[in-house]
């Protein structure tokens, strides 16, 4: 490659490396690489290592390899479903045992290969539920020459996996990243160099080079052991000055009182579980002090949240001041105010909540507005929303938000007005965050767990269904339905477009409506529907019966009277993800199903959607989803972003985050502002910035 052609500037656009052209830019941006600086750090999050081919008859299920075969077979069908595309092979390697391969959407492999051509494969070798012997599924594969000795140059071996979306290839990354790899030696290494010996790090070219080019696994853990710890050192430090600065800040003292919890508990009609207890205190314990709480209750979904919320609540208003609540969709908000009223207003009379959503009329919001303003309204409820839209509050010391983890500075700055004070913030979310995670991606906040259910609840019966039983399915839906009850079709992750995605649940509305549901009625959300909300609240009233949704919508809905959640495409979610859309039913005195539908008919998939039949917890799940992820036994491509990527691997290797935190402490200590180190100090202006939007 003519070095003529390499631009001497690392913050020059990706474009400018050889072959990389707009339209590979923009693919790129979407993975937040925009510059060759980027690019060079964002090392592959792992490698693939298939060895040299290997034989068919020695290989063991779940090994990865790479194997050199003649196609004695290939052909391509549409599954039962329509919606998958299947391209079956089989290849017979050099001693003739025979292999069987596997694409699924992929049409071009059937165009690109046919009967008699030598090829290699690289991928895992699986045992399958059904059929005997091994098969590969995806596999990477390259057409051979015919020839005996001939040897793939581009599967197998040893190969990076890059971050993709549509239309990149982790070969490709490799190429581009090998262009500008020349251009390492100019990055500034933000880690200090005493940390770096102190804590063993390769220094900033060493680990690039290595990260993306190594020798052996031990390079490319070093290498992935530097970055990970710059990533978490940067942002250890920002918490920690994000912490200081908030600690400074000052906020209204809420008094614990005895009187107020104990009315709380007898108005609520049930006993508060241990874990409730446990959030209630420390809250209270938080908000007694001079700077604002900043607390993110995380519970499984059902656990009982906002009855930890309400108490707050009721404890601010008894040291007379305001609460708001914030959910993320209108009616999300309806049903968060009725249980805000439920929970307190017969108890504290004077304690009036008030609604604020965009589906009122104006006179009603402004109602709202004016309880807010004059302080007669005690506990408002909205949506996100409610503070962009200028609300003022008389004196207002708690904001409740749920599923939305964050709260900036910005939206901070918007609440406090005209007060002097910073409100407290509580933080809800169902989204399980084991504590190291939670201290590596909201390190600003403190974090309470109700790892508890309320005694009584009725487990949701789970079930794997493989595509030869998906009639069962139908029918238990027909049934749930003709005893007066509602069932939730989710449709499958399609990877990386939102705009595939609604086609697709589209046109399994219309099937399921015209060939298995004629008599029922069915509606359809997703993402880019404009009436999200009258859809969302015709079901919620029972007017429509089976509600088929993308997975990206939030069906985070009360519907007690929903008995069947019905998950296609099961095995391209996550295990802690799928608990959630479970979480969805159960809700009501009725026994509830949930069904995971899969075309995937190997064990392994089979053995993983079967954890959820075992275990009801949403953190467990996550923990063996991360464990199962680990060894790569994730199925299809889907997209991860670099931050839950280093969020995995800190789970893996905590002692690297304790690491990073006390780094960060004692570099602060030193340099409070961060003076001696202009890169760290821009890197982590950003950081902060980010999490004041996020
Ligand atoms: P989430 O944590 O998902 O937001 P909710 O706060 O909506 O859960 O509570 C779920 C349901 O459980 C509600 O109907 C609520 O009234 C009920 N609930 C909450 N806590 C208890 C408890 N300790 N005992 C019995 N029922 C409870
Ligand atoms: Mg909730």
């Amino acid at each position: 490659m003519p070095l003529v052609f390499l631009p001497h500037n690392l913050d020059a656009s990706v474009d400018k490396l050889p072959d990389v052209g707009p339209t590979n830019a923009k693919r790129l941006s979407k993975l937040g690489i925009e510059s060759i600086r980027d690019l060079l750090l964002t090392l592959p999050f792992g490698w693939q290592t298939y060895g040299d081919p290997a034989d068919v008859a020695g290989l063991r299920d779940g090994q990865q390899a790479t194997v050199v075969g003649v196609i004695a077979h290939i052909s391509a069908r549409q599954s039962l479903r329509q919606r998958m595309r299947l391209t079956e092979a089989t290849i017979r390697d050099d001693r003739g045992a025979s292999l069987r391969l596997v694409w699924f959407n992929q049409q071009f492999v059937a165009r690109q290969l046919s009967k008699g051509d030598r090829i290699a494969v690289a991928g895992v070798a699986k045992t399958g539920r059904y059929a005997d012997g091994l098969q590969m599924q995806n596999p990477y594969y390259e057409k051979l020459n015919a020839e005996e000795d001939a040897q793939p140059t581009k599967v197998g071996g040893m190969m990076p996996k890059y971050h993709l979306v549509d239309g990149l290839t982790s070969r490709k990354v490799a190429r581009w990243v090998a262009s500008a790899l020349p251009l390492a030696d100019q990055l500034e290494d933000l880690v200090p160099e005493d940390i770096r010996e102190r804590h063993r790090l390769l220094g900033i070219a060493e680990a690039v080079r290595r990260g993306h080019k190594p020798e052996t696994d031990a390079d490319f853990r070093e290498a992935t052991r530097r970055m990970d710890f710059a990533e978490l050192f940067e942002l250890q430090t920002a918490f920690a000055l994000m912490r200081s600065r908030m600690a400074a800040e000052p906020a209204p003292p809420i008094p614990f009182r005895q009187a107020i919890g104990d009315a709380f508990k007898v108005g609520l009609g049930f006993e508060l579980t241990n874990a409730q207890r446990r959030a209630c205190r420390q809250a209270f314990n938080d908000m007694q002090g001079p700077s604002p709480m900043n607390r993110l209750l995380n519970g499984d979904v059902g656990s009982g949240k906002t009855a930890v919320a309400a108490a707050c609540a009721a404890m601010v208003h008894a040291a007379g001041m305001q609460t708001a609540v914030m959910a993320p969709t209108d009616i999300l908000a309806r049903q968060h105010y009725g249980k805000f009223r439920a929970y307190l207003e017969s108890t504290f009379p004077d304690l009036r909540v008030e609604l604020m959503v965009g589906s009122q009329s104006a006179a009603e919001r402004h109602h709202s507005q004016l309880g807010a303003a004059s302080g007669h309204c005690a506990l408002l409820v909205g949506t996100h929303a409610l503070i962009e839209d200028g609300v003022q509050f008389a004196n207002l010391g708690l904001v409740v938000v749920d599923e939305q983890h964050r709260f900036g500075i910005h939206q901070r700055e918007l609440l406090r007005g005209k007060g002097h004070v910073s409100p407290h913030f509580l933080a809800m979310t169902a989204t399980p965050i084991p504590r190291t995670l939670a201290l590596a991606l909201y390190g600003e906040m403190v974090m309470s767990v109700i790892d508890e259910l309320p005694p009584g609840r009725m487990p949701v019966a789970t079930e794997v269904i493989d595509r030869d039983a998906r009639k069962h399915a139908y029918d238990l839906v027909r049934r749930e339905v003709l005893a007066g009850h509602q069932a939730f079709v989710i449709c499958p992750l399609i990877d990386q477009s939102e705009a595939i995605a609604v086609r697709s649940a589209t046109a399994e509305a219309e099937r399921l409506q015209r060939e298995i549901f004629p008599e029922f009625r069915l509606d359809l959300i997703h993402g880019r529907l404009k009436d999200k909300e009258q859809v969302m609240q015709r079901f919620a009233a029972g007017e429509t019966q089976v509600l088929v949704a993308t997975a990206v919508v939030e069906v985070g809905v009360d519907v007690p009277n929903a008995t069947v959640m019905m998950i296609e495409g099961a095995d391209r979610f996550g295990l802690a993800q799928l608990h959630q859309f479970r979480g969805r039913v159960g809700r009501g005195q009725s026994k509830s199903y949930c069904l995971l539908l899969t075309d995937d008919d190997s064990k392994s998939v089979f053995d993983r959607l079967n954890l959820l039949t075992q275990i009801n917890n949403g953190f467990k799940l996550a923990e063996e989803d991360l464990r199962l992820r680990g060894i790569g036994e994730l199925i299809g491509q889907r997209q991860h972003g670099r931050r839950t990527d280093l969020a995995m691997r800190v789970l893996l290797k905590p002692e690297l985050l304790d690491e990073a935190h006390a780094a960060a402490q004692r570099f602060l200590e030193s340099d409070p502002g961060l003076t001696g180190n202009p890169p760290l100090k821009s890197r982590v202006d950003a950081l902060l910035e980010q999490v004041a939007i996020s």
